[in-house]
């Protein structure tokens, strides 16, 4: 294969092979652009590498191919003594992974070619400051060398000069510098700093290759669910330089606001600065706009630039540029992250400038970020006390006691603490802290800080740069203006939609968007700000071309109100169960207790019409609609109390003589029904095969209900629901069961009844043999929690806690299977069992109710797959709603 790529031979939709950086460092040299000219290795060069520890076949000749071209374009050769072509060598993969891997700056200088740049820069100081840099950032990364101590050698020349800036070290002080730091390495390289330039570039092409595979990369990557086995391409890209003077400099821009998605110019700009200064959030940026009046002539090209970059990927587009002497330089583009309320308004906005259809748009947005606007917010009403006021960097109200490093954060937050982390500036090694936190606060840097960048990338609150504040991490106390101290474990609050903070506890109300979904809000009043407008055109759309249909899990008519105002067009799966608890709780013991038919039947009696009135309710809430109602499906130990607390009950009033007869038959009944793995027990359908009456009862309470229904005027749509079920010949006896009591129900309230039977496809068994149940069963709804934990075989209720924390540690989930379809097992069952099904049954209706209902993975999974709709509960109901939209185009 061929592994490197001139700029110009690459394009925009070469990301997979090239990396996003080299993909647009392509694109935009072929647009015209300002781009320094340069190659990129490709990814599959990068895995081959990985897997063997060497260069692949024929990788050498083709850089130095590539390299002679670059020479001969630029007229000078990598580290020439006289005019050396110096070099950046950059990490850049598929998916953006903002400073997780390396980049080593100023490659070709050497004790030679130092000379060489200070002669033709005409400035010797800035030759031995990149000489220095280079030695620095390749003795981090390419020789593995604790930066510490080159911080702290260049710290130690301030000192002895009594100045504090780096800009005040002449270069002398730079030149000795360098010798100092050639001596670091040899001390812990156990090797001098190399001088061959193709020897440095070759060891920084490595090193970058490896830096795939850092543990901060690792655990980066899990977050943001990008695969492990994408490897990073290389961009070698001839040096200009931000920090050859004042005329110099480097920064970055966005096309549009990336926190708001407000039209205008957004981005930072540091003079006499080189590369990742600004990135890094080290040194305090001005905006961009000031570069107006540093640089009209740059700052003009860089708009139109951007104008230009805007239309052509017809998106908001973020940028790095250099200007070097008054020469603007484009150094990257991509498409750029956004907030989720940015993505929303972007998307509508480009709509109206006629650069994208509604199509376009809704592929735009995603489910998850509509999750994310559904958040609560900090009440503007209650009283607050601000103590600083910072950068908006990423939205969401976040409250919790203060943290000042990464590892108090992870700790504090397992023992089930909110905890905000608090930092002067965050570097990729807070990570595991920042992913622990529930919000970030930082007190420099801008939008496009370290701290900015990922938290926006992870839907986590961050306020930076509230430079009023003082973080002291040695003392762990941040102090605010006006003598306001606040001690770890104090707590704040942050608001990432403002850039305020807040001393204390700030009560959060629900957002516009919950607000518009309840009907509160009228997208078209006054009121509605465009964020509402553009949720609501969005959904408008959506439910436009939506094939399936959402439904909810509700099991009160509360719930089930507030699903249907949320757009849920029936219900999916009342789960009849928590009907049995609470003060009914006691019916139900004596229901287990019985011991003759009469008994039961007396309690089964005292059930039924409280199980009836919940359902008249139930079915008036969702008038008109579907509602699948489930029979009872826990073991039955669970509505009795619990064995050990019960067994002192019995033994101490044995001890005081007392008789306690009732206790006592509790107690064996709680023995004869207990079981090893009651998820594995007497639950479901077989409770109905072997409770004499227990299922005939509840049929009768829906049936009578829906009966009752229909005489005050209403539409009830019943559907019953048998759950558990592996084979249809239980689901065929409970179904005759049912049939006998419809037939009893008919004759007695004398209506025309209508309903269906189906059965919850939630076992292996019952989705191999679907065939089979669909003579049978009028509907399916996949129970793809009961589904996942059988076909996995571990239990739902204990596995989190035991060990998916190491399994997704060691990246053998990316994401917990209980909470995103696993779509290779779990999803190859759902799919075998709907097309045996329909294969059976012409028409079958097909939906999902376990929690992957609404997963905006999963629902995109359910679409392929040809269910009729998905259930999930009412908040997420508007979710799955333009996931479902999202899934047909
Ligand atoms: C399921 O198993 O996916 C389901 C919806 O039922 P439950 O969660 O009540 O077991
Ligand atoms: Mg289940």
């Amino acid at each position: 294969p061929k592994f490197v790529y001139a700029f110009a031979e690459a394009n925009k939709d070469m990301k997979d092979l090239l990396g996003g950086k080299g993909a647009n460092l392509g694109e935009m040299t072929r647009l015209g652009l300002p781009v320094p000219p340069g190659f990129t290795i490709t990814t599959e060069a990068c895995l081959a590498y990985l897997a063997d520890g060497e260069f692949p076949k024929g990788l050498a000749d083709e850089v130095s191919e590539q390299l002679a071209k670059l020479e001969q374009s630029m007229g000078k050769r990598l580290g020439d003594p006289g005019d050396p072509l110096l070099v950046s060598v950059r990490s850049g993969a598929k998916y953006s992974m903002p400073g997780m891997m390396e980049t080593v700056l100023n490659v070709g200088l050497n004790d030679e070619s130092v000379h060489g740049l200070a002669r033709q820069a005409g400035d010797e100081r800035f030759a031995f400051d990149s000489y220095r840099r280079l030695i620095q950032m390749f003795g981090k990364t390419v020789l593995d060398i604790d930066g510490e101590h080159f911080e702290d050698a260049i710290d130690e020349a301030k000192n002895a000069k009594g100045v504090t800036n780096d800009l005040d070290l002449d270069a002398d002080d730079l030149r000795q510098l360098v010798e100092t730091y050639k001596k670091i390495v040899q001390e812990h390289a156990g090797r001098s700093f190399p001088q061959q330039p193709r020897e440095q570039m070759d060891l920084a092409v490595r090193a970058v290759f490896e830096s795939w595979n850092t543990p901060r990369a690792v655990i980066y990557r899990r977050q943001e669910r990008i695969p492990s086995d994408l490897g990073t391409a290389v961009n070698i890209v001839a040096m200009v330089f931000g920090n050859i003077g004042m005329d110099s400099g480097t920064g970055v821009a966005f096309t549009r606001d990336p926190a708001s998605g407000a039209q205008g110019i957004y981005g930072d700009y540091l003079q006499n600065a080189q590369g990742e200064d600004v990135v890094a959030g080290i040194r305090n940026t001005v905006p961009l706009r000031d570069l107006e009046k540093i640089d009209k002539r740059s700052y003009d090209e860089l708009l139109q630039i951007m104008q230009t970059l805007e239309e052509h990927y017809r998106d908001l587009c973020d940028i790095e540029f250099t200007i070097e002497r008054g020469k603007l330089w484009m150094l990257q583009t991509r498409v750029g992250k956004r907030t989720a309320a940015a993505a929303f308004r972007i998307a509508t906005q480009l709509v109206d400038q006629g650069l994208i259809d509604m199509t376009e748009a809704l592929n735009r947005v995603n489910g998850a970020q509509l999750a994310q606007l559904m958040f609560p917010r900090f009440d503007e009403k209650a009283e607050r006390r601000k103590i600083a006021q910072g950068m908006n960097a990423s939205p969401g109200a976040a409250v919790g006691k203060v943290v000042f490093d990464s590892y108090t954060a992870v700790k504090w937050s397992r023992s089930g603490e909110k905890v905000i982390l608090v930092r002067r500036e965050t570097n990729p090694d807070d990570l595991n802290g920042m992913i622990a936190a529930s919000g970030i606060l930082t007190s420099r840097g801008g939008k496009t800080s370290h701290a900015a960048v990922v938290a926006r990338g992870m839907g986590k609150t961050c306020v930076c740069g509230a430079e009023e504040l003082d973080v002291d991490t040695k003392q762990r106390i941040l102090r605010a203006p006006h003598g306001v101290l606040v001690h770890e474990g104090d707590v704040i609050s942050i608001d990432g939609a403002t850039g305020e903070v807040f001393l204390g506890e700030v009560p959060v109300v629900d957002s516009p968007i919950v607000r518009y979904f309840e009907g509160e809000l009228d997208a078209k009043s006054d009121n509605a700000d465009d964020l509402v407008r553009a949720v609501d055109r969005m959904m408008g759309h959506a439910d436009g071309v939506r094939r399936m249909s959402v439904r909810t899990n509700a099991d009160t008519p509360e719930d089930a109100a507030r699903a249907r105002r949320f757009g849920a067009q029936g219900i999916g799966l009342c789960r009849t169960e928590h009907m049995f608890l609470g003060e009914r709780r006691s019916l139900v013991e004596h229901l287990i207790l019985a011991d003759t038919d009469e008994e039961r039947e007396r309690q089964l009696g005292e059930l039924l019409p409280l199980q009836r009135q919940d359902f008249i309710e139930l079915l008036e809430a969702m008038d008109g609609l579907p509602v699948t109602i489930r029979l009872l499906d826990p073991p039955l130990h669970e509505f009795l109390p619990d064995i050990t607390e019960l067994s002192v009950r019995v033994a101490v009033a044995e001890s005081r003589g007392e008789n306690r007869e009732n206790d006592l038959r509790l107690l064996q009944a709680v023995h004869r029904l207990h079981e090893q793995n009651p998820m594995l027990g007497l639950r479901g359908v077989r409770l109905g095969v072997v409770i004499p009456g227990l299922f005939q009862m509840q049929a009768r309470a829906i049936l009578e209900a829906a009966a009752q229904r229909i005489k005050a005027g209403g539409v009830p749509r019943v559907e019953i629901m048998v759950p558990l079920v592996a084979n249809v010949q239980e689901f065929e006896t409970v179904k005759q069961d049912i049939i006998q009591v419809a037939r009893e129900v008919r004759e007695q309230e004398a209506t025309h009844l209508e309903f269906l039977i189906g059965t919850m496809i939630e076992l292996p068994r019952a989705a191999l043999t679907a065939d089979q149940i669909a003579e049978s069963a009028e509907f399916f709804s996949f129970g793809t929690n009961d589904l996942t934990q059988t076909t996995w075989g571990f239990s739902r209720d204990d596995v989190e806690a035991a060990f998916f924390s190491a399994y997704l540690e060691k990246g053998i989930f990316g994401v917990s299977p209980f909470e995103s379809i696993d779509r290779e097992g779990v999803g190859e069952l759902v799919r075998i069992a709907a097309e045996k099904g329909r294969a059976q049954r012409q028409g079958l209706k097909l939906g999902v109710c376990g929690e992957h209902g609404g997963d905006p993975d999963s629902v995109q999974f359910f679409e392929s797959v040809g269910l009729d709709y998905v259930s999930c509960s009412p908040f997420r109901v508007p979710v799955a709603r333009l996931e479902a939209g999202r899934a047909t185009s």
